[in-house]
């Protein structure tokens, strides 16, 4: 076959339209496989992905990092009184509230339904902790009067540093049983401890929860 000068030209243009094309449409998927569409927060998988690297750099570097499990609260009853769409706009805000108040190099992800998981690198359980209230203080403190005037919304949160188990798996679940703790003493509550040594801290007026 026989091509001239401005063939071929044409046929490299069109090649490079195409491959362009084809680097938006993988891009596109990437965001879909990472994000979940309702909040565009990272979806589970992702996040269960970078969990995984976080534990392998943290053996390598020695640093510390915190899992912090958050389930918005009486959220049925939200949805119930005001409607799914209401309900669906509180999950956007808060991803909003959580996007905004970690760090650039923190991720938040939404875990399903109405609970979202955070993992605050480079940090001790102390500092993590300071950022979740403001976290659950800003929620609290929201004011959704645009949507619907007596709407409020509120999270229990519990917190859990990888290096007390060393593992993935055992990490999370601690911080998801500590936030069952936060809802067991009255929701709207960040817990950092287990139940065991929260009752001593309370005998001992260390703590009010
Ligand atoms: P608790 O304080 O104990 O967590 O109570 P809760 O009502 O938040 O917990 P429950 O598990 O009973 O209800 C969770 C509700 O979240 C029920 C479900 O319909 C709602 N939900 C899950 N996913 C979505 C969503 O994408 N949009 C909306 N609007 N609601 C959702
Ligand atoms: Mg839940
Ligand atoms: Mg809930």
């Amino acid at each position: 076959m026989l091509y001239t000068g401005s063939s071929i030209h044409e046929l490299r243009e069109r090649t490079k339209q195409q491959t362009i094309e084809l680097q938006e449409a993988l891009d596109v998927n990437k965001k879909l496989a990472t994000t979940d569409e309702l909040t565009g927060l990272y979806n589970r998988r992702y996040f269960m992905d970078k969990l995984a690297m976080q534990k392998a750099l943290s053996e390598r570097n020695k640093a510390d990092f915190v899992i912090c499990y958050c389930d918005l609260d009486n959220f049925k009853q939200i949805n119930d009184t005001f409607g799914h769409h209401t309900g669906d706009i509180v999950l956007q805000k808060f991803s909003q509230i959580l996007k905004s108040l970690i760090r650039e190099v923190d991720f938040a992800a939404r875990f399903g339904g109405e609970e979202f998981v955070c993992l605050l690198v480079d940090t001790d359980i102390k500092n993590a902790k300071k950022v979740t209230e403001r976290i659950r203080i800003s929620l609290a403190n929201y004011n959704f009067n645009d949507i619907a005037p007596s709407l409020h919304a509120t999270v229990s949160i519990g917190i859990t540093n990888f290096k007390q188990f060393n593992t993935i798996q055992e990490t999370l679940m601690n911080a998801d049983n500590r936030m069952y703790l936060a809802k067991k003493y009255g929701r709207n509550k960040v817990i950092m401890a287990d139940e065991a040594e929260l009752k001593a801290q309370m005998k001992t007026a260390k703590v009010v929860i």
